[in-house]
């Protein structure tokens, strides 16, 4: 039987190590496919049997709950556990304060006992998920987590009688955790607020009567009002006479875009006046959901910080640990100093080390370039693609549909002696009627008239020369480049090698040629000259066209001759490629940008394959790590500048992280810091990478 996908959320879930942990526990209790995003708290599995999911992931967070994905109607999973933390808090503190007046004065020894009573109370309040936690983790001998080592440390400073600090250890530190939980929680709004663009409430019209359902109810032809200033929620055909659409929030565009009657509306766009929308989708086909669907599951390609940091902690742990041992024995052996000082020493390192700084920011900052970037219409498939937009040395484009626009118009129609243009474009016509490239389109146009497909019986297309077909009656035709008409040797008037020709071969007689006009995008001139300002220090063009077109698009365009490839099959795209990525085998990006079916196993291969989003193939869209949504090449050096911003941050956070506390451990061994200070520098790293995370956004 076929494994079942399914996706939860998990409610309440605040911590990024015990995400690595469910998923990794989940995977060794058979949920072999089991992925958690840690940001957008969404878990993926591929299974029929859910019964046990809950019982795994409590027991690594307590408090902790998957639910159905579709079932969730608001997020009050964390609220509650909000408020529950809060009142921890507010008793914890209270007898903190009580304790410690209590005790610190000269007060009779029964008041002095009370204020013990009182310390205990506040370090059991507070440190109870944490101590509860550190033993549900010890079960399985885990002790590399922040909970063990904030255990340990409190429980020595307990055995040593600090007890005032092991309580104040523990309530700072759940103070830490609420501030860090709402941090987290803040950001994740913020990156969702950057992705709503998906509505969740349609206006049906039916006859005269319009109600408002949920998204997930329109079906395919249902009649949808969409208001000013409110978003389709839909795609779909206009029916309203125009529309003034504003597609920013799907291709990063600000021009708004105007349609007529008859043409496609996409889910997400604004439109400014009241318009009507026939639905051709459901909502989970629809043009916003596909995006949404592609972000959120972006994070799950890790990028090599992420997966740095997972390895990291489990190494670095295990050293802390090791380290503490040594602060409080080797000084007390070698220098026969009084062992409580460096226990305590050891300890405050033990509380300054824990890793949470990074394990929570990293997978934030990754998110949130991915969001930043899905709103400036690049799409990125995963956050290993930003670390390689770091470091591009070399960008291939392909020319016709990519740096120039791809809308043929035929200008001229050429028959041969004894033939009409009306014969010529007929037969292109009949030929072309099954084809999707911009040419076939560009002559169907002009011929202006329905085909009658019956008419056609075999058909052939061959990519970057043209096509071969056989009609009921009888007739052969041909239609393609000068290549074409040479590679089945018919003679012809002149070979057109500068300018997009089309032969037309009815029954092996030549007839007459199309002119076919293409123009490079204005787009295509910026992407080039922002790329070498970037340094790149290979540009190049691969085309299936021929050398004299080529040239002429590459020289306006600024492209080294040495560097355009012409008259390429589909598979010499493919070497081409191959010798490129060869040559920067010791590192330097690859970059391969393409919209035809052709450029798909092209795209596929490249270190990051670009498809054009509104032109593209299917399959080009399907095989790219980064789609590129209003087809504007220039969008590329937006996506690598989001990428370097990206990196540059996720570094930051980890110098700022691993400087503060080699700081903090050094000041602890020295005696220079107590354990609360070192608990007030953990929790304020945390939020400090945090807040730097979200500088992305802006
Ligand atoms: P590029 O690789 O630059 O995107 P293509 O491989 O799509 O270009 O097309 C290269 C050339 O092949 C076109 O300019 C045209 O001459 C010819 N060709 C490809 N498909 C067709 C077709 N369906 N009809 C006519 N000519 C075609
Ligand atoms: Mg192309």
């Amino acid at each position: 039987m076929a494994q079942e996908k399914h996706a939860f959320i998990l409610q309440g879930l605040s911590c990024a190590d015990c995400a690595l942990k469910i998923e990794s526990t989940l995977k060794q209790h058979g949920y072999s496919a089991a992925k958690l995003n840690f940001a957008t708290r969404r878990l993926h599995i591929r299974s029929n049997d859910l019964s046990n999911i809950n019982s795994i992931i409590s027991r690594i967070e307590p408090g902790t709950i998957a639910v159905l994905e579709k079932d969730v109607t608001e997020v009050t999973g964390p609220k509650n556990q909000e408020t529950q933390l809060l009142i921890r808090i507010g008793i914890s503190v209270t007898l903190l304060i009580i304790g410690v007046l209590l005790t610190s004065s000269s007060l009779p020894p029964l008041v002095i006992t009370g204020g013990y009573i009182a310390l205990f109370g506040a370090y059991i309040v507070s440190g109870f998920p944490v101590l509860r936690k550190a033993l549900f983790r010890l079960r399985t001998l885990d002790i590399a987590n922040e909970y063990f080592l904030m255990s340990i440390a409190t429980l020595g400073a307990i055995i040593i009688d600090e007890i005032p600090e092991a309580a104040a250890v523990m309530v700072f530190y759940s103070i830490g955790e609420f501030l860090q939980s709402r941090a987290v929680n803040k950001s994740r709004k913020s990156i969702s607020e950057l992705l709503d663009i998906r509505p969740d409430v349609a206006h049906l019209v039916i006859k005269e009567e319009i109600s408002t359902i949920p998204v997930e109810d329109i079906k395919p032809g249902d009649l949808i009002l969409v208001k000013p200033g409110e978003r389709v929620p839909i795609d779909g055909i206009l029916v309203s006479p125009t529309a003034n659409l504003d597609l920013s929030a799907l291709t990063g565009e600000s021009r708004p875009v105007s349609i007529v009657e008859g043409e496609t509306v996409f889910s997400g766009a604004v439109s400014s006046a009241s318009i009507k929308v026939k639905a051709t989708v459901v909502s989970s086909e629809s043009t916003v959901s596909r995006i949404l669907n592609v972000v959120e599951n972006a994070t799950q390609n890790k990028s090599e910080k992420e997966v740095f940091i997972t390895r990291f902690a489990r190494y670095y742990t295990p050293f802390v640990l090791i380290l503490a041992i040594m602060i409080a024995t080797i000084p007390t052996i070698l220098l026969v100093e009084p062992m409580e000082i460096w226990t305590y020493r050891a300890l405050v390192v033990l509380v300054i080390s824990c890793p949470c700084a990074l394990v929570v920011s990293i997978p934030l900052v990754y998110f949130a370039g991915i969001g930043k970037s899905s709103r400036n219409g690049v799409l990125l498939k995963g956050a290993n693609v930003i670390d390689s937009l770091n470091d591009v040395s070399t960008v291939l484009f392909d020319k016709t549909g990519t740096l120039t626009v791809g809308k043929f118009k035929v200008v001229m129609v050429v028959p041969s002696e004894n033939y009409t243009p009306q014969e010529v474009i007929f037969n292109a016509a009949l030929a072309e009627a099954h084809s999707n490239h911009p040419i076939a389109k560009s002559i169907l146009e002009a011929y202006g008239k329905p085909v009658d497909i019956s008419q056609v019986e075999e058909y052939e297309e061959f990519p970057a020369l043209g096509i071969k077909m056989k009609t009921k009656a009888g007739d052969s035709i041909v239609v393609g480049n000068d290549k074409m008409v040479h590679e089945i040797d018919c003679p012809h008037s002149a070979c057109i090698t500068d300018e997009t020709a089309v032969y037309v071969v009815l029954n092996d007689v030549y007839i007459g040629y199309i002119i076919i006009d293409d123009k490079i995008k204005p787009s295509s001139v910026d992407a080039i000259k922002n790329l070498k300002d970037k340094k790149i220090t290979y540009i190049g063009l691969l085309t299936g066209d021929t050398k004299n077109i080529a040239e002429r698009v590459g020289g306006e365009l600024g492209i080294e001759q040495e560097n355009i490839y012409a008259s390429l099959m589909p598979l010499n795209k493919l070497e081409i490629l191959e010798e490129h990525l060869h040559k920067t085998l010791d590192g330097g990006t690859v970059i391969f940008i393409g919209d035809g079916m052709n450029d798909a196993p092209v795209i596929a291969r490249a270190d990051v394959g670009v498809a054009m989003g509104a032109i593209g193939s299917d399959a080009s869209i399907e095989a790219a790590d980064l789609v590129i949504m209003d087809d504007n090449p220039d969008r590329l050096n937006d996506a690598i500048d989001i990428a370097e911003n990206t990196n540059k941050i996720a570094k930051q956070n980890i110098a700022l992280a691993l400087g503060i506390k080699a700081i903090f451990i050094a000041l602890g061994t020295f005696g220079l810091a107590s354990m609360w200070v070192a608990v007030f520098g953990d929790v304020g790293v945390t939020l400090l990478t945090i807040l730097n995370s979200l500088r992305l956004l802006r």
